[in-house]
């Protein structure tokens, strides 16, 4: 177990944007900071940050959280590895952890790194020349190759397995790390990459998590060899170069996205520095999603080959789902980028950037293509065919614009296909739907709402006659929130908003607790007694009210007036249906 004070420490000492801040861009917005949420598909963002509260609430999923659980929903970490990973960053020192589940990672990262270091000193070395030459061959200065730690893994069995027995690396971490292999009699490990030239792969933090292996020689096989998944290496959820480009994709507002660790490295080296590659395999929504946090706008290098416009088409889906605006660049000659910019240069691959069109364009025309629009049979599968993205476009411009293209290339009326569109229902997406704390306050429990709003702002304000309040609640989640306030509050604490959304223990209750805490003022700020005193007066009247109401019935029914009892019982259920 690690220390209570050593988590308030961390909690204490670190900084929640510049935690989140490793992950995604954040941007100050009054006394928040905001940007587009990580846990659901959105356009403007809604993900807010408060530095002195410590907290941060989502206005669209109710996703709530301090540092800590950011980065355990972000990584998908346990609580001891995520105060590790923020304390690691602010210098704070935790006691290590006797239980061997704990802290899995983390010897795994340390013989990545080595790794490196291994790498880049062989290319460089007397055995490293072959590399060395092969890099200079395609191309490659060193500041490219600098830049990317490109290195070379020397025609040798056991050269990485010794430099890393000799570092202290357990030979067990290496192999699940991917770097070594076990023998098959079990008499030792051997390094997976042998003879080939070294992509080291990192996360969008910067950590290296795997490595990208390209033999020298093209009759070698496999021509690519990438580390295995491992703890820290998800190939489908890692772009290689995202972490030297995300700054530069902030800046241009766009990236590039292509295949290969070469294609990849041209781009970088003429200049086109926001470009990312996604190592051979097609893309994913976690990828497109890593982008997303920087830009809404991709620029996806396909091959001309009918290999290629398969895969622009198959992404496309998933560039709707995440409302990811991609535009397809086809480049001439079934040229791959970097024999392209080698023979016609950085200024003609900017023309065909300019000339990228979008992928819904591409892909209608491609259908089109495809079916003969002269027979009913194809025109009813040109529309099938259609309609399967038509109905992902959100935007109502751009899903008319395309239903009107559709439409010509059928010739027919754009209202036929437009019918069409309406025809499935359940559009609006679940979950990503009203603010519940907006909902709830038109309803009958605005002055139990109020009341927590004060306090949590206020919570000086706290006092028995506010307690006796929270008890008379009767919405049962506002309750259970205003008893935790209460508790955290008392003795005439300032509010610790990540303690008590903590301290809620479950996910919804604390996004409803979030949702009060980021509302806006509303101007009762200038007010809060008055204002409390109200709602007070609202709700413990209410229950006074009713209770004796309540008494007297009984008591008129006691003495035997039950006429006057259920008189009084009608008007008071007229009453209070009427509120
Ligand atoms: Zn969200």
């Amino acid at each position: 177990m690690i220390p209570k004070e050593k988590i308030e420490e961390v909690k204490e000492r670190s900084s929640i944007v510049g935690v989140i801040s490793e992950y995604m861009p954040l941007t100050k917005r009054g006394i928040n900071h905001v940007g587009l949420c990580p846990f659901h598909s959105e356009k403007t963002p809604s993900f807010t940050v408060n530095e002195a509260k410590k907290i941060f609430y989502c206005f669209g999923c109710n996703t709530t959280g301090n540092a800590i659980t950011f980065v355990m929903k972000k990584e998908g970490l346990p609580f001891p590895e995520a105060l590790r990973s923020i304390a690691r960053k602010y210098g704070i020192p935790v006691p290590e952890e006797r239980s061997a589940a704990a802290d899995s990672r983390e010897p795994l990262y340390q013989a990545l790194k080595l790794a490196v270091e291994y790498f880049s000193r062989e290319i460089k070395a007397p055995e490293g020349r072959p590399g060395k030459e092969y890099l200079v061959k395609r191309g490659f200065d060193g500041e490219i190759a600098s830049r990317f730690h490109i290195g070379y893994a020397p025609e040798s069995w056991d050269g990485l397995a010794l430099f890393l027995r000799k570092r202290g690396v357990a030979m067990e971490a290496a192999e699940k790390a991917g770097l070594v292999i076990r023998k098959k009699d079990s008499s030792g490990y051997y390094d997976r990459f042998r003879g080939r030239l070294i992509f080291p792969i990192t996360d969008s933090r910067g950590r290296v998590t795997g490595f990208g292996g390209r033999a020298l020689d093209d009759s070698a096989l496999p021509k690519y060899l990438n580390s295995p998944e491992s703890p820290v290496f998800k190939k489908g959820e890692t772009l290689y170069g995202f972490y030297q480009a995300r700054q530069s994709i902030s800046r241009e507002n766009s990236a590039i996205v292509v295949e290969g660790y070469f294609d990849l490295l041209a781009l970088h080296r003429y200049g086109f520095t926001n470009s990312v590659a996604t190592m051979g395999t097609a893309l994913t929504p976690e990828q497109i999603r890593t982008i997303k946090g920087h830009t809404s706008s991709v620029y996806a290098l396909f091959d001309s080959d009918q290999a290629g416009k398969n895969a622009a088409i198959r992404s496309l889906g998933l560039f709707l789902d995440e409302e990811v605006t991609c535009r397809a660049i086809l480049l001439s000659e079934g040229k791959d980028p970097d024999e392209f910019l080698a023979s016609l240069g950085p200024g003609a691959m900017r023309e065909a950037i300019a000339r990228a069109q979008p992928l819904m364009e591409f892909f209608l025309k491609e259908l089109k293509l495809k079916f003969d629009l002269t027979t009913p049979e194809g025109k009813r599968r040109y529309l099938d065919g259609a309609m399967q993205y038509l109905s992902k476009v959100r935007n109502v411009a751009e899903k008319g614009h395309y239903a009107g293209v559709a439409a010509s290339a059928l010739g027919l009326p754009p209202e036929v296909v437009f019918s069409e569109l309406k025809m499935p229902v359940g559009e609006r997406r679940a979950g990503a739907g009203e603010r519940p704390s907006r909902a709830r306050e038109a309803g009958a429990n605005l002055a139990e709402f109020t009341i927590l709003k004060v306090i949590l702002k206020f919570p000086a304000l706290l006092d028995e006659k506010v307690e006796e309040a929270i008890e008379a609640f009767k919405d049962p989640d506002l309750k259970r929130i205003g008893v935790a306030a209460a508790g955290t509050l008392k003795g005439g604490k300032a509010l610790d908003a990540g303690a008590l959304i903590e301290g809620l223990g479950d996910e919804r209750l604390s996004g409803v607790a979030a949702g009060i805490i980021f509302k806006e003022d509303d101007g009762f700020i200038e007010a809060p007694e008055r204002m409390l005193e109200d709602s007070l007066k609202r709700v413990l009247n209410k229950g006074k009210l009713k209770e004796s109401t309540r008494e007297m019935i009984q008591m008129l029914e006691d003495m035997g007036i039950s006429d006057v009892a259920s008189d009084i019982k009608k008007r008071t259920a007229k009453t209070s249906s009427e509120k």
